[in-house]
Formats: structure tokens, C-alpha cells, sequence
């Protein structure tokens, strides 16, 4: 029987029989697993806290059948209470957790995928920062991590230098950005702003602990949430509607 250490966050909870539960974990060395956690619906079960839903823990597992873990210990690390107590805010967040628990596969490493979604949690716990703004950078750096790569720097069509394309437009069909001569033969291309574009291009280049340390004016936020929005369905193959809890 094989135990393993591992860090990991609650995705997603499904109650099994009357007093256990069955946890989906996104890991960065193991990737998504699935816990089984005896006694956890019990208030006065320690093991409670850490097998909430988006709580963030030091697990150690041993193998059970098939696929499945079982829960030995785990050691609480975050447990973002800011979003629990906020609806709006837990709206958001159980969001962005379908959507990683969509895009994580057992058994890959999923480093760079748990620390956007710990950062963006964090972003949404501990600031007060636009909502659907989090949301957008959330969306596009996932993306980017997945291989969707927008190219920002040549008009995709005619490869003139995107500092030079003075109109600029955001083509879901190609990838990137286009001149308004080229975008006004794809009709799905999407008008963006300068600010909107550069704000692309910071999401995309940052730290990953800076991704949201800038500010967008409303007009601006309303073209970068359409670009993510768009962009999310079209390449995810799936339509993510933030939910009212
Ligand atoms: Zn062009």
C-alpha cells in the first residue's frame, strides 16, 4: 500500500453514502484525483476542514482501488474564507473550478495550472478587484497554458507589425490580431481597444503573480471579457456560464 505527500486543492465535492465523501483534487505532481474520505460529512471529523470545497491542503493518500486515493492525513494550507462568506464572489470561483477540473488530466503535471488558480483565488479573495476582470485574465492565461497561444505581435493575415496597425482587431478564427483591412474579410474578428491589447499582451508575458496588478477602464474590460468569453468557448468546445449560487 503506497503513500503518497501531495499538495492539492478541492474542485469539487460529491457526497457518498451518509457519512463519507468523494474529493477531486487538482495536484501539481499528480494532477486531478479523486479522494475517498471516510467519515468527512461528519461535523466533528477533523478531516472536514481540508476536504471542503476549494480549501488548499498538504495531503498524504494512500492507493485504493482502481484510480482512487484514499484520505490518510492532510495538513491545512489556505482555505480562502473571503470567498465562502461573499456569494458573488463563490459564484466566480466554483466557475473557474469546473473549468480547471475540465482542462486537468490524472496523472500529468499540473504546476503551472494550480498556480494560476491559486493565484487568481487569492486575487479574488483578498481584493476587491472587477470580477469579470479576474475572470477574463484567468481565462486567457489558461489558455495560454494550454497551447492556445494568441499571436499579438504581426497581424495574423498580413504580418504587419502590430505596433504599426493603428485600428486593431481580435481574431477568434486566427488566433490573434489583425489590421482592420484584413478583419473586415473575418467577419467574427472583435474591434479592440489599444488598452485592450496591450492589457492581452501583460496577461500573457507577466509574472505569473502579477497577472492582475493593473487596472482597466470599464470600456476596455467590457472588449477583454468578450475576447475571453469568445475565446474560452471556441477553443475549450464548451460554454461556461458563471453560475448564481
Ligand atoms: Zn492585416
Amino acid at each position: 500500500m503506497g503513500l503518497i505527500k501531495t499538495k492539492g486543492i478541492v474542485t469539487k465535492i460529491v457526497n457518498y453514502s451518509d457519512n463519507d465523501k468523494i474529493i477531486t483534487l487538482i495536484t501539481a505532481d499528480q494532477g486531478k484525483i479523486q479522494v475517498f474520505c471516510k467519515g468527512a460529512q461528519r461535523v466533528k471529523n477533523s478531516v472536514l476542514a481540508c476536504t471542503e470545497f476549494l480549501a488548499f491542503s498538504e495531503f498524504v493518500l494512500y492507493e485504493g482501488k482502481g484510480d482512487m486515493y484514499n484520505f490518510s492525513s492532510a495538513d491545512i494550507i489556505e482555505v480562502f474564507y473571503n470567498l465562502r462568506i461573499d456569494v458573488e464572489k463563490l459564484s466566480y470561483a466554483t466557475t473557474m473550478a469546473q473549468i480547471i477540473n475540465d482542462v486537468c488530466q490524472e496523472g500529468e503535471l499540473g504546476y503551472k495550472k494550480l498556480q494560476l488558480f491559486l493565484n487568481t483565488l487569492y486575487v479574488l479573495s483578498e481584493t476587491e478587484k472587477e470580477l469579470d476582470f479576474v475572470y477574463s485574465g484567468f481565462r486567457i492565461r489558461l489558455l495560454a497554458i494550454l497551447g492556445f497561444i494568441p499571436k499579438l505581435a504581426l497581424c495574423t493575415t498580413c504580418n504587419q507589425n502590430a505596433i504599426d496597425i493603428e485600428n486593431k482587431f481580435f481574431s477568434i478564427k486566427d488566433n490573434g490580431v489583425k489590421c482592420d483591412i484584413c478583419a473586415r474579410l473575418d467577419k467574427g474578428a472583435i474591434k479592440i481597444s489599444e488598452v485592450t491589447y496591450t492589457s492581452l499582451v501583460y496577461i500573457l508575458s507577466s509574472d505569473a503573480k502579477k497577472i492582475f496588478s493593473f487596472e482597466i477602464p470599464a470600456n476596455d474590460l467590457e472588449e477583454l471579457k468578450l475576447v475571453a468569453q469568445i475565446y474560452t468557448n471556441e477553443k475549450l468546445e464548451k460554454e461556461y456560464k458563471v453560475m448564481k449560487i
